[in-house]
């Protein structure tokens, strides 16, 4: 089996500052793509800024900028937070780009030439806000998006249009014969009633504005935004490139997942597979769709001023608190609340009692009792026999969690690791054990603490960045030993240790005077748009 594996976020709309909903989403591609390097596999993870459209050329102009100008801020503005975040990406891919925009002609021109995309006349409802095209009974009498809620326009204009009718049966085929090409479940449901309820041809082309990618056989019309943007998957890849041994390496010989929010679900699950079918690419995909981050109980939302960017939190509790708790508590199949008041929480309970303790205490008890030099020493002790077993089923549960994309899951079962770890320090009373000279279990016990924490740390790696490189320096480990396909619990000989020189997490002291605070930052930072 090849171990070639390719992970995308979506590419994020360039229509202004990306708040914590996309940068959890980056986190997770980012965080799965470490745990999937620590398995072995070859990763690619690419993620990207969509580009062209209407929306786009109207925040431009309100901004006095060119489009390109516009676009240019925002990607950089992009890049930017990635990196200070640390997602590991290997491409960032822009619309913009002239490979990519060369690809989408060829691309386009494929599907008229197979007579998949006709000239017609465009007639109906258009959300200009999400780019989208609507039937009579999606916008209602009121003419409302069904997506956003703003009041949708009529456009009458002439059109070319994909037949998307033409591929419905043979997509509910494929989503019968290929159960996990839509990740969760549920949202697979969604998607085949919704092609059950009959799939009508969409426009694909726009001539009233001209901020996208000219057709090379009509230049007054340009792509539609979807068609343009949906094949960044694999114009990224060098699809049409003279080289694309990226694109048969990870597309057509490895693994691919798209992970997308549930607003784009039907186009990563209907549109993109079909225009792939148009074209003869095969439909080599796993879509994992999650659900959204709600601000306080609301959709995240500008203009509501419920939003909150990233850098809020990681400027008070670290780049490890944020990436932590955004994917401990990742959206689903359900969505997810985010308030100041439970990051907080979150932090101090999980991150500064549990396991920032955890290895604290730990390294001082090593240093107190056995000068920082720790033998493994084998014992038939209860308590630690049980032990050796949670940790052994609880690590296997990661992996199922993992597999399934249940990464708030996956957290919670080294979490459960953490506590059992804690659990045998009351058990076995390491203070006690001193005192009564029983130095043989004592050593028996610190020394499946501090194995125990390396485990932990191997198994955080893909969240908490900074802090597991300083655990493992000050464990003194070597490389060989922090490999997740070879934990070999227990077996490492000695443990020769060092101190923290600060605490990993610094506990909040005050919660609610921090949650006052990080309020005000919100309304700050909501002033900081470009
Ligand atoms: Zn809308």
């Amino acid at each position: 089996m090849s171990k070639n594996f390719y992970i995308t976020t979506p590419i994020y709309y360039a229509s202004g500052r990306l708040h914590l909903g996309s940068a959890s989403s980056t986190c997770f591609c980012d965080s799965y793509k470490r745990y999937m390097k620590q398995l072995g596999y070859d990763t690619r993870f690419m993620t990207g800024l969509d580009e062209h459209g209407q929306k786009v050329e109207k925040k431009a102009l309100e901004r006095n900028l060119t489009p390109q100008e516009y676009t240019d801020k925002l990607a950089e503005r992009a890049i930017n937070l990635w990196k200070y975040l640390k997602c590991d990406y290997d491409k960032f891919i822009r619309t913009t780009d002239p490979e990519h925009v060369k690809e989408i002609q060829l691309i386009f021109d494929k599907m008229l030439k197979n007579d998949d995309i006709y000239l017609g006349e465009y007639d109906g409802w258009y959300c200009v806000s999400c780019e989208t095209f609507f039937t009579n009974s999606e916008v209602g009498e009121e003419h409302i998006c069904p997506s956003c809620g703003k009041k949708v326009t009529t456009v009458k204009e002439k059109s070319y249009f994909f037949r998307l009718s033409k591929y419905q049966d043979r997509l509910l085929k494929f989503i019968e014969d290929n159960p996990d090409f839509i990740k969760p479940e549920v949202k697979k449901n969604e998607v085949v009633s919704f092609i059950k309820g009959g799939l009508e041809d969409l426009s694909v082309s726009r001539s009233t504005f001209k901020w996208g990618i000219p057709l090379l056989n009509d230049p007054k019309h340009v792509v539609y935004v979807w068609l343009d943007a949906l094949f960044n998957y694999l114009t990224g890849l060098n699809f049409l490139e003279e080289d694309n041994s990226l694109y048969k390496k990870y597309w057509l010989n490895g693994k691919t997942v798209h992970v997308v929010a549930k607003d784009i679900l039907r186009f990563h699950a209907i549109f993109w597979p079909i225009f792939l079918m148009s074209i003869d690419v095969p439909v080599n995909y796993q879509l994992f769709c999650h659900s959204w981050f709600l601000m306080m109980g609301e959709k995240m939302s500008k203009s509501t001023g419920n939003v909150i960017y990233p850098e809020t939190f990681v400027k008070r509790y670290g780049l490890d608190s944020f990436r932590y708790y955004v994917l401990r508590n990742f959206p689903y199949a359900q969505d997810a609340v985010c308030t100041p008041l439970d990051y907080i929480q979150t932090y101090n309970t999980e991150l500064v009692n549990d396991f920032g303790n955890l290895v604290s205490r730990t390294l001082s008890m090593a240093s107190k009792y056995f000068n920082s030099k720790v033998r493994n020493i084998k014992s038939d002790n209860e308590y630690i026999l049980n032990f050796e077993k949670f940790l052994e089923s609880e690590i296997e549960n990661y992996h199922k969690d993992m597999a399934e994309y249940k990464i708030n899951n996956a957290l919670k079962d080294i979490n459960n690791i953490v506590a059992r770890t804690n659990k045998l320090i009351d058990e076995t009373m390491p203070w006690a054990l001193y005192k009564e000279g029983n130095l043989e279990l004592l050593e028996s016990v610190i020394y499946h603490l501090l194995d125990a924490i390396r485990i932990e740390s191997i198994l955080y790696v893909p969240y908490l960045i900074d802090s597991t490189e300083v655990i493992f320096k000050s464990l003194n480990v070597k490389d060989s030993e922090k490999d997740l396909c070879n934990l070999n619990p227990f077996t490492k000989e000695v443990y020769e240790v060092g101190m923290l020189e600060k605490p990993l997490f610094p506990r909040e002291n005050d919660p609610e005077k921090a949650k006052n605070e990080i309020l005000v930052d919100m309304e700050e930072e909501l002033k900081k748009d470009i």
